[in-house]
C-alpha cells in the first residue's frame, strides 16, 4: 500500500507522529549516531539524550566540532506563552540549563506576537503568562542570570531583529511557504518569518557576530527549522547567515495517552499545580498495565505504553539503574501498577514541593531577567 505523505503543522495542538517517518521524509538523522561523540565532547550526555527522548538531529555534528575547537556556540529556543508551564515545557528547560552549564550562549524567545496573532490571546494575559509562568519556572529550574543569557519578548527587542523579519520577506514566495506549512493566513506568515529571525538573529554583528546555533524542538516544529535553513542559505552572502542545527525530542504524553498540552488541563501536570491535585492527576494516568492483577503477574506490563513510566524516563528518575529495575520488574510481572503509581506519586510530590518553594521566590526575580513590553 502506498504510504501517505507527511505534512507537519507546527500550530496544531495535538499531533501524533510516527518518528521513523521523519527520518525518511525530512532527512532528520538519528541522534543515537552522534551520542558517543556527545560523551567525548560534552562529557555526560543529558538524560534525555541517553534515553532516546531526544531522537533526531540536523547538523549536530557541526555543533560538537565547533564546541570542541573552542568556537562560539549558542542555543536558541522559545516558548509560546499561551497557557501554564507543564512537564512538556520542563523537558525544554532541562535542555536549556544543560547547554547553559556547558557555556553556550542562550537565547530564549517569549513568543508573545505569535500567541496574540495565531492563538488569538489577550496581550496583557500573554505578557503575564510569559513572565510569571515561563520565565519564573525557568529560573526555579535553575536558569542562571549571566551576560551570555538573553530572554526577550518578540514585541520588545532590538531593532536589527525586526529588520531581519522585513528583509526575509523579500526572498521567499507564498508558494514556497505553503509547500512547507500548508494553507497560511497573514498571522502565520508573519509568525513564520518572526521565528526565522528568532533563530538567525544571534549570528548578526549587532548580537555579537557569528556563532553556531542549535535549536532543540519537538518534532512538529521541524517546518520552522526547514524554513529557517532555506532562508539562511539565501542570506548567506548578504548577511553571512548559516544554517542552524537542530535536535528533535519526543512529545510528553498527556495522562490519557494523547499529547500533553495546556489546553487539556485534566491530562496535563503543571509545575504550579497544587501537589495534591498533581498527585490525583497522576494516579488517574493511563498505564501499560493489564486488565487484571492475575494477567499482569502472568504477562507483565507494557512500560513502553505507560505514561507513568514515561514520567520516570523524562523527569522523575535520574538514576539509570533504578529506571532499568522498574522496567524489568514491570515486564516480568513482578511490579503492579497500584504500588508503582504510589512510588511515582511520591517522587512527583517531592519534586513539586521543592520546585514550588523556588518558584515563589523566582516570581519576584523575573524582571531581573527580561524586560516586558509596555502593552
Ligand atoms: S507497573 Fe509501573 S511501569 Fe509497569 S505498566 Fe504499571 S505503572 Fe507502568
Amino acid at each position: 500500500m502506498e504510504e501517505k505523505p507527511v505534512r507537519l503543522d507546527p500550530w496544531a495542538s495535538a499531533v501524533k507522529l510516527e518518528y521513523d517517518k521523519l527520518f525518511r521524509y525530512f532527512g532528520i538523522k538519528p541522534f543515537q549516531e552522534v551520542l558517543p561523540r556527545v560523551s567525548q565532547v560534552f562529557g555526560d550526555p543529558l538524560h534525555l539524550m541517553r534515553r532516546g527522548v531526544i531522537f533526531g538531529h540536523r547538523d549536530y555534528d557541526k555543533i560538537l566540532e565547533a564546541y570542541k575547537s573552542g568556537e562560539r556556540v549558542a542555543l536558541v529556543t522559545g516558548f509560546m506563552p499561551s497557557g501554564k508551564f507543564h512537564f512538556g515545557h520542563k523537558m525544554v528547560a532541562d535542555q536549556i540549563i544543560y547547554y547553559q552549564k556547558l557555556g553556550f550562549e542562550i537565547f530564549i524567545v517569549i513568543a508573545d506576537a505569535e500567541a496574540y496573532a495565531v492563538r488569538k490571546l489577550d496581550r496583557k494575559k500573554v505578557i503575564e503568562i510569559g513572565l510569571y509562568e515561563y520565565v519564573a519556572n525557568l529560573i526555579a529550574l535553575g536558569l542562571e542570570k549571566n551576560k551570555h543569557t538573553h530572554i526577550y519578548f518578540q514585541t520588545n527587542y532590538e531593532k536589527p531583529y525586526y529588520r531581519l523579519i522585513q528583509m526575509f520577506s523579500r526572498k521567499i514566495t507564498m508558494a514556497e511557504m505553503e509547500a512547507i506549512y500548508g494553507d497560511l493566513e497573514p498571522g502565520k506568515v508573519v509568525a513564520a518569518l518572526t521565528q526565522a529571525a528568532d533563530i538567525l538573529h544571534p549570528q548578526l554583528e549587532y548580537f555579537g557576530g557569528f556563532k553556531y546555533v542549535v535549536v532543540p524542538v519537538g518534532a512538529d516544529q521541524d517546518p520552522h527549522i526547514r524554513f529557517t535553513r532555506d532562508i539562511a542559505d539565501r542570506f548567506e552572502n548578504e548577511l553571512g547567515l548559516r544554517r542552524p542545527a537542530s535536535t528533535y525530542h519526543r512529545f510528553q504524553t498527556g495522562l490519557d495517552g494523547n499529547k500533553m498540552s495546556s489546553s487539556r488541563p485534566d491530562y496535563t501536570i503543571f509545575l504550579s499545580d497544587p501537589v495534591d491535585v498533581a498527585v490525583r492527576k497522576l494516579k488517574r494516568a493511563l498505564t501499560g498495565g493489564r486488565a487484571t492483577v492475575e494477567e499482569q503477574r502472568r504477562l507483565g506490563g507494557v512500560p513502553e505504553n505507560c505514561t507513568i513510566y514515561e514520567f520516570y524516563v523524562y523527569h522523575l528518575l535520574q538514576d539509570d539503574r533504578e529506571l532499568a529495575r522498574i522496567y524489568s520488574e514491570c515486564k516480568e510481572g513482578r511490579l503492579l501498577c497500584g504500588p508503582d503509581k504510589q512510588y511515582a506519586a511520591e517522587l512527583l510530590a517531592k519534586f513539586l514541593e521543592e520546585h514550588q518553594r523556588r518558584l515563589e521566590k523566582a516570581r519576584d526575580r523575573v524582571l531581573d531577567y527580561v524586560e516586558p513590553p509596555e502593552f
